[in-house]
């Protein structure tokens, strides 16, 4: 039992090939975990056994069909995530189902399509166990924004598991899902990843396509894979990744294997840490873990050079600005006309479009939707949404420097370990705060991971790996063999085993 739900995709994948355990068999262990744990956790917000358990038997199917071919090896065309359950976050459309985006305004709202990561995933054969709870609209850092609830940490209960991907997160690492989909506009795979002691990667922006997957912020939204290793990492990747020509913004690139680095020798490798993410404001815990595993790099081979990214300061308030205005016009469709949310009482037209988005929006999303609608006002444009567009590109330009003397950019993923309920709830500046680290990266629209490096005070802490477009392979290389090096990522929680 443990062995199974701590195994690796690959392991998964190869189990289910030499038919020791059935995709059938596979699916119903995760889905008894859920309905153990998810009373507790709260990590997904729809579950439907029959559905879930109907695709498994299909994927017995092709595996049967398949013969005793092992695809694991890649000798066969069966995809060698045939059969293997996961978990979708809540954000992404899937055909029939219940789709919310954590927010009551599309809570009963079912999709009529699936997105295009639930079609490849689907098409892999993999087996979906349910959609994650995640922060209304994918807004916060904690996963208190939910309509549905907060999801806890199942490292400890008290305390968030970071957001907006809390439910992929909470639900990986309490081993109700081998693997899950994310995604990041700020650093909503890679801080959920660090404090549940996960890996987690936001590709390029473009290599996944956002079609089916509801928007935020448009510029900056990219879906990823959330899994225990940057291995299983790259074999989601594999199948997510691809030119789709429904998303204006999907590249039309050759098709990479992710997977064909992973254990590339690290020898001269060279890392380069930002002055910037080591200063004032990181918790020492984190600092402490963090340089442990820059030693370790070392001994594999890295060398380490220090390297500046002079506007990274500046990362968090434009990031406050574009988001915002890019989500103030994306939200302008919940309407309560086509779908949706629509107030019961109103009387004319515009009370009922008042009506229906004053009830079906949360707080944060209400104040994003306000910041939104100022930058982008006639008054203020040019001082605030203009300036903030500058700024951006100042921040993309900092990378391109900082890549002359480096392979990757190493620091902290996230300023502190999960944080209790509560904590900085009340402060949204406080919140926007956990993403000082992230944020920059999707600025400049760049590749980052976070895989789990240590622990403070018992909870996980994450390490960001940060390369240039396109590094995804050298990134999973760099993450998998410090995996292989050391055993963070296979903790799991005690209460949850
Ligand atoms: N925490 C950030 C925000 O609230 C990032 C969220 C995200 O990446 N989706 O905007």
């Amino acid at each position: 039992m443990t062995d199974l739900i701590q195994a690796s995709l690959k392991e998964l994948s190869s189990a289910l090939a030499q038919k020791k355990i059935s995709s059938v068999e596979l699916t119903t262990l995760f889905l008894d975990r859920i309905e153990q744990h998810n009373p507790t956790l709260n990590a997904f917000v729809t579950v439907d056994r029959d559905k879930t358990l109907a695709a498994a038997q299909a994927a017995d199917a092709k595996i049967g069909a398949g013969g005793m071919k092992c695809p694991a090896a890649g000798t066969a065309e069966l995809s060698p995530l045939c059969g293997i359950p996961l978990a979708h976050k809540d954000i992404f459309c899937a055909d029939g189902w219940r789709t919310t985006c954590g927010s009551k305004m599309l809570a009963n709202f079912i999709a009529p399509y699936s997105a295009h990561v639930v079609d490849q995933l689907n098409a892999a054969g993999m087996v979906m166990l349910g959609k994650c709870n995640m922060d209304e609209f994918a807004m916060g850092s904690s996963n208190e924004s939910s309509f549905f609830g907060p999801v806890k940490n199942p490292w400890d209960t008290g305390c968030v598991p970071g957001g907006s991907s809390g439910g992929s997160a909470a639900a990986i690492a309490a081993r109700l899902a081998p693997a899950a989909t994310g995604t990041d506009t700020g650093g909503s795979i890679r801080q959920p990843a660090a404090l549940c002691g996960l890996t987690g990667l936001k590709p390029t922006y473009g290599v996944v396509s956002r079609y089916g997957m509801i928007a935020f912020a448009s510029s900056l939204d990219q879906g990823g894979p959330m899994a225990k290793s940057a291995e299983d990492c790259a074999l989601l990747l594999n199948a997510m990744a691809g030119f789709d020509p429904r998303d204006s913004t999907s590249l039309e690139r050759p098709a990479e294997d992710y997977a064909r680095d992973l254990d590339k020798p690290l020898d001269g490798l060279r890392i380069g840490l930002p002055r910037e993410f080591f200063g004032a404001g990181m918790d020492d815990g984190v600092r402490v873990a963090v340089e442990v595993a820059l030693a370790e790099y070392r001994k594999l081979g890295a060398t380490t050079v220090d390297i500046d990214l002079p506007n990274s300061s500046l990362s968090v308030p434009a990031y406050y600005v574009i988001a915002p205005a890019e989500a103030s016009s994306n939200l302008s469709r919940f309407d309560g006309v086509r779908y949706g949310h629509r107030a019961p009482d109103y009387t004319d037209l515009n009370d009922m479009y008042a009506k229906s988005r004053a009830q079906g929006f949360g707080d944060e999303v209400k104040r994003r939707i306000l910041i939104g609608t100022y930058v982008l006002s006639h008054g203020y444009y040019d001082a605030y949404y203009l300036k903030a567009q500058k700024i951006r590109r100042l921040i993309a330009a900092d990378f391109q420097v900082a890549f002359k003397s480096c392979d990757v950019i190493m620091g902290p993923t996230a300023p502190s370990v999960a944080f209790r309920f509560g904590e900085k709830s009340a402060d949204p500046v406080q919140m926007y705060l956990s993403d000082i680290y992230t944020i920059a990266v999707n600025l400049a629209g760049l590749p980052g991971m976070s895989i789990p490096c240590g622990f403070d005070r018992d909870l996980p802490v994450g390490l960001q790996i940060v390369g240039p477009w396109f590094g995804e392979a050298r990134m999973l290389n760099v993450a998998h063999r410090y995996q292989q090096a050391t055993d963070w990522h296979t903790r799991m929680p005690e209460a949850m085993k």
